[in-house]
This record gives structure tokens, sequence and C-alpha cells, in this order.
């Protein structure tokens, strides 16, 4: 037991080497006056290669290039954006600060991502967009999504923050819609501290972007200091893009440790009563946070389980809860009981960084093997 008590198991690190730190050291240096922007174009450019789109413009967040992406699509006052229930709130924040409404819909069973009929039956003469948020790297039933979007002529954009790692039928996750969002905050698959991006493969909107992540002063503007709009300033700078070179010259093993420690943990676990992230045919999953939920017969109780296992120094995390019952300023698209009002409370996301051990994995599914055991 002595061994119990030495553990100290964080959820989420990022994995940081010489590379990592070479480049930003190199950047700290010598990237300025001329090279002020060497790494932003360096990471931009390898970022799309391994995306495989044509258009990315590197961001202080995720949270800014979906700020930017929602307000170049033209959505404001008035207007109403689809997206699931089960979310984190940085996907309905923008949605809110553009004036438009946020209108909750409900998650499927299985991917936990939201729910193309229900997506569908929600919309109304005001819906602007669609969002699809890949939960915990689950992908979204993007064709069914995406043929509802057309057929409804309503742009279908991708929180793809964390699903780096994630292919839908050969393609990456966050290149499919109008334009998709990843976030590099430090808890994600790769990291440059705090960072994103926004992607697109359409040049207007691309363009819009630019000159919105630039104060508002359009490219093919000759006059300096000269806004043609009112803008913003979500820039990422030249040493947060060092360090994401370094991470993306990295991406295939981040991506494989991430996958690796998910089926560890569920080979742990298949005979338990519970459900993990899927990983439906033709579709990888990033596994960015390996994920619990323990089925509905099962008697559950998720914070006794989670303060079972930070008694003994490991740090799990409670699933999202649903926004609609937060103070974000959206509605639900349906008056019933939705899937996301019940999960939350039956499932939980477990540690999952790079460098975590076997032995660790072991450990930590030991706790909740016993956990579950006891109550059925
Ligand atoms: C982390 C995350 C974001 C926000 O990313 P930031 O870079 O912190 O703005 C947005 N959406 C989802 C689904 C996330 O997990």
């Amino acid at each position: 037991m002595a061994d119990k008590q030495l553990r100290n198991i964080p959820y989420t690190r990022p994995s940081i080497t010489e590379t990592e730190v070479a480049y930003a050291t190199d950047a700290a240096r010598n990237g300025w006056g001329d090279h002020c922007y060497d790494y932003i174009i360096r990471f931009e450019e390898v970022f799309k290669a391994h995306l495989d789109v044509k258009y990315a413009i590197a961001t202080s967040s995720c949270t800014g290039a979906l700020h930017m992406g929602m307000h170049a699509l033209g959505i404001g006052p008035g207007d109403e954006v689809i997206m699931a229930d089960t979310n984190w709130v940085a996907t309905a924040a923008p949605i809110v600060h553009l004036g438009a409404t946020p209108v909750f819909v409900d998650i499927l069973q299985d991917s936990w991502c939201l729910d193309p009929q229900q997506v569908e039956a929600a919309i109304t003469s005001n819906t602007k967009a669609i969002v699809a948020v890949h939960l915990y790297g689950n992908l979204c039933d993007m064709d069914a999504l995406l043929k509802i979007g057309e057929r409804h002529g309503i742009p279908v954009i991708e929180d793809a923050a964390e699903a780096i790692g994630s292919v839908y039928h050969g393609k990456r996750a966050g290149s499919m819609g109008s334009f998709g969002a990843f976030s590099f905050h430090g808890t994600k698959t790769m990291t440059t501290g705090e960072g994103g991006i926004f992607v697109t493969n359409q040049p207007d909107l691309y363009e819009r972007v630019l000159t919105l992540s630039n104060h508002g002063r359009s490219r093919a503007q000759g006059k300096q200091f000269w806004p043609d709009l009112v803008g913003y300033k979500y820039k990422m700078s030249n040493v947060q893009a060092a360090i994401g070179c370094g991470q993306i010259q990295r991406i295939d093993c981040l991506i494989e440790a991430k996958r690796n420690i998910f089926l560890m943990y569920y080979e742990c676990f298949k005979d338990l009563p519970v459900r993990m992230n899927p990983e439906p045919e033709g579709c990888t999953n990033g596994f960015w946070m390996p994920t619990l939920v323990v089925e509905d017969d099962i008697p559950f109780e998720r914070d006794v389980l989670i303060s079972e296992l930070k008694q003994n120094g490991v740090d799990a995390r409670v699933f999202f809860w649903p926004l609609s019952a937060t103070p974000v300023q959206g509605r639900k698209a349906f008056n019933r009981r939705f899937i996301s009002e019940n999960i939350y409370l039956r499932a939980l996301n477990l540690p999952s960084f790079h460098d975590l051990t076997d032995s660790d994995i072991l450990f930590v599914s030991d706790i909740v093997r016993n956990a579950i055991a006891r109550t059925h």
C-alpha cells in the first residue's frame, strides 16, 4: 500500500522535448523584427499539410478561432446556432458574444456527439449554423450533418479542439466543415501553451477571417493603420508557434501515445458494464480523453469514485455538464428529457497524458474496476 501513497497522476500534462525547447529558445532569441512571423508562417504551413486543408490562421485560442469564423459567416443578433447540449462552454461563448442564441440538441448514446435527427428537427428560419463538436476525440456523424447542412443551406462548423488525430473515412476531423477550429491549450493532445488555429478550404471565408484577425485591416488595404472594419486581436505569438512547430513534428507519436493509453484502459474494462469512446468502422479516434460511461442499470456514484481516485493520487475529471443546465444563455431545442441530462452523472474522464506508464494505467484501472464491481 505504500506504493499507493507515492503516486501522483495528473489527468493531462503536455509532452515537451528538447525539440520544442530548442525552437522556443530560437524564437525568443532571434524571432524579432523581420523574423517575428517566421514560426507562425511555418506552423500554419505544416498544420495545413497535416490536416490536408488549403488555409490556416494560427490564433491565441480555439475560442478566438470560433469567434472569428462565426463572425465571418455572418452570425449575429437574432440568429440561432445548433450545437450539442453536452459540451465545453467554449463552443457556446462566441455564439453568445455575437448576440446569437445557442440551441442545444441531444447527443447520441454511443458517440456523445450531437444527434443528426435532432439537429434537423431543430432547424428554424433563424438557424445560421450547426456546430459539430468531436467530443473527447469521438467523431460526429459528418455525412449526416453535412447532408442536413446542404439540404437547408446552413454551414456546418467543426470544433475539432479535442479531435486532433481523429479521422473520418480518410478525412481528418476539422477538414470537412465550412471551417474547423483547434485548440492547443495545455490539456490538449498537442499544445502551444495557449493557442488555436482556424482552418478552411473556402478562399472567401479565409480572406474574411484574415481581415478580422488583423484588427479589420484587409491585406489589400494600402493605407497604414487603416481598419476596414472592426476586427479582433486573437493572434498566436511567434514563440508559441515555435513550440507548435516542435509538437506538430512529433504529432504522430503524440497521437499514438493517446491511442495506446486508451486501448490499454479499454482492455482493462472490457468485461465491465461500461461504454468507452467508440471507434466506428472506417474511422480513427484520436482518443484525446479516455472516458468511461457506466451503464444505466448499474448503481454508480461518480463523485464517490472520483474522490476515491483522488485519495490515491489520481486526478480524474467529470464529464461535461449539459450546457442547458448552466448559466449559458442558450435554450434547449426540445422540451423533453435529454440523454445529456443523465449521462454526466454516470461518466468520468481518466488520466491520459502521453507519458502515463502501463503501471499507472493498471493502478487507475484497479481502483475503477473495484469500485464498479462493488456495486453489481
Ligand atoms: C478546449 C476546447 C475549446 C477551447 O479551446 P481554447 O483554446 O481554450 O479556447 C473549445 N471547444 C472544445 C470542444 C474544447 O475542448
